[in-house]
């Protein structure tokens, strides 16, 4: 099998509720997420999907994965898309860092794997665990109240796990938290995520006012080494998430205690292959993750839904699923939450069809002849 061309499109995914909010007073109305579909010489496309969380949560922005990809294309056509060691190789090779780039070659390519070997994606990775993958609903930065009657919709609609958007005023955050840990039941989940958005005495109050209730702390500041003093300064469960880009991170998290769980997100790790070894490793460590990415359409909840999915239960701390905050449909197959759970597909590869309609003209074709 060969890579015979690349074709880039870019599409808009606009939010079911409106706006997302999170710390510092950041927001995003509308995703720029892109899909890359890799053709080969045997007739199959294999299709991946990267949606940044706007330009400045990661150092990550929409037209950077276009970009990018128009850089690696050239170096990747003729190899053999379903050698994946090969693959990210050759990207690591051509173009230093940029994971979130390579992350949907990467996650395409999985996609070819599959379809020749005639299985789902999940079953390349590990194998399937379990009935199917709990997911969190993400809550919006908004005033206490509003995010307590988000909860309780949400609820109802079966999730069991919240993750509260905080890393604002601390006081406010602290109001945040008590308000929605009031109205959830034992055994319902809620992370205090605040994004890097605290400094460390912010971080520090907002612990402290929280220390007798049930919840996790997540990402509290912006580098490693804050977040590390309010790690050892709280008996609060603790998650990291933006500080954690790769195996020597994990590893070097790991051996300074730093955290109980981490925040696993393909396209910041570089994609499925990079995701699936720190996974593996995080289960060897005993350290639970959140399998998820930045944002994402269909093609990147199939994603997230084959990994999470092979991952052992007890690791699984949540997962994603993005297709349903968004409005616009990426492909057709992907998982559909059913009552805070998805399961990954059965079909081979990822098991999705593109939704060409939705996707429109390829933005660039990067093939042997151009
Ligand atoms: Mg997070």
């Amino acid at each position: 099998m060969k890579i015979t061309a690349f074709n880039v499109y870019q599409v808009d995914l606009p939010l079911k509720e409106g706006r997302y909010s999170w710390a510092d007073g950041k927001y995003v109305d509308v995703f720029d997420c892109t899909v890359v579909e890799i053709e080969t010489d045997e007739g199959v496309s294999g299709y991946g999907e990267v949606c940044p969380l706007g330009p400045f949560y990661l150092p990550a922005y929409g037209p950077g994965v276009r970009t990018g990809i128009s850089e690696l294309a050239p170096h990747l056509i003729g190899a053999d898309p379903s050698e994946i060691g090969k693959i990210n190789l050759i990207m690591d090779a051509a173009l230093l860092g940029h994971p979130y780039v390579k992350s949907g070659i990467d996650m395409a390519c999985w996609d070819l794997l599959g379809k020749r070997a005639g299985l789902p994606v999940c079953d390349l990775l590990g194998g399937r665990h379990g009935e199917s993958v709990a997911l969190y609903r993400a809550i919006s930065q908004q005033a206490p109240e509003a995010m307590a009657k988000n909860i309780a919709g949400y609820r109802d609609e079966g999730y069991t796990k919240f993750q509260l958007k905080v890393g604002g005023d601390a006081d406010d955050d602290i109001a945040r938290i008590h308000a929605t840990r009031k109205i959830l039941d034992r055994g319902e989940i809620l992370i205090a995520d605040a994004n890097t958005g605290w400094l460390m005495h912010e971080a520090a109050r907002v612990a402290d006012a929280v220390a007798k209730l049930d919840v996790y702390i997540e990402q509290p500041c912006k580098s490693y080494e804050e977040s590390l003093t309010i790690r050892r300064r709280t008996a609060r469960p603790f998650i990291l998430d933006e500080n954690i880009d790769g195996l020597q991170a994990l590893l070097r998290a790991h051996g300074d205690g730093a955290m109980d769980a981490i925040n696993l997100k393909i396209s910041k790790v570089g994609g499925l292959t990079k995701a699936r070894q720190i996974r593996d490793l995080c289960v060897s460590l005993g350290i639970a993750m959140t399998i998820e990415d930045s944002w994402g359409g269909d093609i990147i909840t199939a994603a997230i839904a084959h990994l999470a999915h092979s991952t052992p239960e007890r690791f699984r701390f949540s997962s994603t699923d993005f297709n349903s905050y968004v409005t616009v449909q990426t492909a057709t197959g992907a998982p559909k939450r059913k009552n805070g759970y998805m399961k990954a597909g059965t079909a081979p590869g990822l098991g999705i069809v593109p939704d060409f309609d939705s996707l429109g003209a390829p933005t660039a074709r990067y093939s042997q002849s151009n």
